[in-house]
């Protein structure tokens, strides 16, 4: 599959605002998922957000409220941000896939290259400091290959210079609560991984005043 950062960005896409943006999603009929859809789900959260949070597809629930990450795998995910000290309010969450597939079956590969240049705005937008790509899906249209999370969970990953840690879709934790002890070791790299920035940021701010005294 090819990375969400090698294709090409939907005509006008790499110019929108958020506004301009969502409208451009609800309104897309760029791939056939546009014909089965209740409504697109374009995204939620916190435009300050310094935590992305990409999913796959919406889901049954997704698609009739609007809104991604809701019902039980919704709720857990709110458990797994708040274990962190964050909450859906601080962070933005979106998808691969702004439009549910039929019968919550897998993305195609061409839906994934369809949609793909809306999530690569939304993340050239918020500009977060980490991502947090849950299932396969998100992990592959984020960093390519065809790794699956057991593998790639972990691992010190990077998308457009920006920190990216995989880890289990919700939805699969609950099928599978046996990694949910490992999907809390993938929140403590997340808040590794924010710590780090957040040292580094002010190490940057309290070496200013010297360097500036320096120069003078
Ligand atoms: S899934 Fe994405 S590309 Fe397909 S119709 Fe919905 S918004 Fe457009």
């Amino acid at each position: 599959m090819t990375p969400a950062a090698e294709l090409p960005a939907a005509a006008g896409t790499d110019t929108m605002g958020w506004p301009e943006l969502e409208a451009a999603i609800r309104a897309c009929e760029a791939c056939g998922l546009c014909r089965t859809r209740r409504q697109a789900v374009p995204g939620t959260g916190s435009r300050t957000a310094r935590v992305l949070v990409v999913g796959e597809a919406p889901g049954a629930e997704e698609d009739q409220r609007g809104e991604p990450f809701v019902g039980r795998a919704g709720e857990l995910l709110d458990q797994m941000l708040l274990a962190v000290g964050l909450d859906r309010r601080r962070v933005y969450i979106a998808n691969v896939l702004k439009c549910r597939p039929p019968e919550n079956r897998n993305p195609t590969p061409d839906e994934v290259a369809a949609c793909s240049p809306f999530l690569q705005r939304q993340i050239a937008l918020l500009q977060p400091t980490v991502i947090l790509a849950l299932g396969s899906f998100a992990a592959r249209a984020l960093l390519g290959g065809e790794g699956k999370v057991g593998a790639l969970r972990g691992g010190s990953h990077v998308y457009a210079g920006i920190p990216v840690v995989v880890s289990y879709h919700p939805a699969y934790l609950l099928r599978s609560p046996q990694d949910k002890l490992r999907a809390w070791e993938d929140l403590c790299h997340l808040q590794d991984r924010l710590a780090e920035t957040t040292a580094a940021a002010e190490a940057a701010v309290a070496l200013q005043p010297k360097i500036g005294a320096a120069d003078r």
